[in-house]
């Protein structure tokens, strides 16, 4: 009988989540939920030196901020140290395993010894004869070694197709520590067993652990799943994604004001085509049709200038009631969720590639009149004319006159202005603008004129006809 599909998502907690990570949860999630299998989070904790309970907290806020919605835990491997313990008995007893006591002297000549010859270092199994010759008066700190037999170990993966390790390059590698802390290929394939995990899709730099790992199951008498390694993600110059380049993990995406939804659209991206030359798709479309063996062999590029535009896209696609609840963090003052706002996330959205920048699009239109500024291309380009202050008060009792105060009302008197005086609309429209907004560009002007509101919106010609004489001169 075929086992259900059980995939898992297993992140040390070192640090943030990185993007790969990231990447590696979402085709996980969704090649079971291609094929209507379930996902696990486990917590790969055990190396206490290095694994931290905030991180691992963080990782799990980060996951579900970026909707990667699995199905059984976070469960944590620290919990189950006694398990794995009682696991390498049972491989002792077998003798698929057996007790090394080598001083990290002893292995440290054995490695310089290697490295003079020229020779990959490979433990010398002096233990392991030791075990086999019966000699069981030897005490003191030891680990334990996972016996590995030579001879060849196949198995096809999703992605990479047939793949062969040859035993003999194999070290007895350890299971368990001398301070009897398994090791991940112990603690990893333990919980794969107890876990029903029958898909294993991670990292291809896990590569060359996998041969182990199949060892293992063997030496368990489990059922080996079934492997599929992900290849590499690149920085913008083409070496593994780092700092460098970038921002490399989740938060640091978030806190740029990137949506998850774009982030989790993009990052499935990332050694997968839904087909064509789609970019923009959606996670229950890519829930259809995904499928680890579709990915890509060769490693994917991560480029961020990709991602801006793509978060551009969803952005402006989105309702503004959709936007808000992401918008609230970026926001530097509070600011009530309302039509008006509505109204002003809709005229910036689609000119917004962050959050971020919707957010600071969003200052002039809240701010107090007394704190707006003026930027100073803005001035020196729009209001160094000499009849500029008769124009700004033309076009003010323009649009007193108008009622109701909308952008067709607007738009329609100030053209007449324009004939009227034979200027350009542009003369009466720049100068406005800098009086309403303070910048050289905007939305049309008679949208940001109706977001502001008509009383507001005088205030602003006036505070700037006010100001006027110290800006020009
Ligand atoms: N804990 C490992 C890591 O974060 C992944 C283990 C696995 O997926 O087998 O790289």
């Amino acid at each position: 009988m075929t086992r259900p599909m059980k995939l898992r998502f297993a992140p040390s907690p070192t640090g943030y989540l990185h993007v790969g990570g990231a990447r590696t949860a979402i085709f996980n999630l969704l090649h079971g939920r291609r094929h209507g299998g379930t996902m696990l989070l486990r917590i790969e904790d055990t190396d206490v030196e290095r694994s931290r309970q905030h991180h691992a907290e963080q990782i799990v806020s980060a996951l579900n901020w970026l909707g990667v919605e699995y199905d059984e835990g976070p469960i944590y491997q620290s919990d189950r140290l006694d398990r794995y313990r009682q696991r390498v008995d049972e491989l002792l007893e077998k003798g698929s395993a057996y007790l090394c006591f080598c001083s990290v002297e002893v292995l440290d000549d054995e490695r310089q010894a290697a490295e003079k010859a020229g020779k990959q270092y490979k433990y010398s199994g002096r233990c392991r004869r030791a075990a086999d010759r019966g000699d069981e008066d030897r005490e003191g700190p030891h680990v334990v070694r996972c016996r590995v037999e030579p001879g060849r170990i196949e198995f096809r993966d999703l992605i990479r197709g047939d793949v062969h390790f040859e035993g003999e390059n194999l070290d007895d590698f350890v299971l368990l520590r001398s301070d009897r802390n398994p090791t991940y290929h112990l603690s990893v394939v333990v919980d794969d067993i107890d876990m029903d995990v029958t898909h294993v899709a991670r990292g291809d730099d896990h590569l060359s652990n996998t041969p182990k790992h199949i060892l293992l199951f063997r030496a368990f008498g489990a059922e080996v799943p079934v492997f599929a390694h992900l290849p590499l993600i690149l920085g913008s110059d083409r070496k593994r994604l780092s700092k460098r380049t970038g921002a490399t993990s989740v938060e640091e995406y978030r806190s740029l004001g990137i949506l998850p939804d774009a982030l989790f659209n993009f990052l499935s991206l990332l050694g997968w085509s839904p087909g064509g030359d789609r970019e923009i798709i959606t996670r229950s479309e890519s829930e259809k049709i995904f499928d680890l063996s579709d990915v890509n062999k060769a490693a994917a590029v991560f480029d961020d200038e990709k991602l801006s535009w793509l978060n551009g896209q969803y952005l402006s696609r989105m309702p503004a009631r959709d936007i808000y609840p992401h918008l609230l963090s970026f926001l530097t003052m509070p600011i009530d969720d309302d039509d008006r706002l509505f109204m002003i996330i809709d005229l910036f959205k689609s000119r917004s590639r962050t959050l971020r920048d919707l957010a600071q699009s969003l200052i002039p239109y809240y701010i107090e009149d007394e704190a707006l500024e003026y930027d100073a291309a803005a001035v020196s380009k729009h209001l160094k004319g000499e009849d500029v202050a008769r124009r700004l008060r033309d076009v003010r009792d323009a649009l007193a006159a108008v009622e109701p105060f909308t952008i067709e009302g607007g738009d329609k008197a100030v053209r007449e202005l324009a004939e009227k005086s034979g200027l350009g609309a542009g003369k009466y429209i720049h100068p406005l603008r800098v009086a309403l907004v303070g910048q050289l560009s905007s939305p049309p002007i008679f949208d940001v004129a109706v977001a502001l509101g008509k009383e507001r919106s005088l205030r602003r010609v006036d505070r700037l006809l006010g100001n006027l004489p110290a800006l020009s001169s």
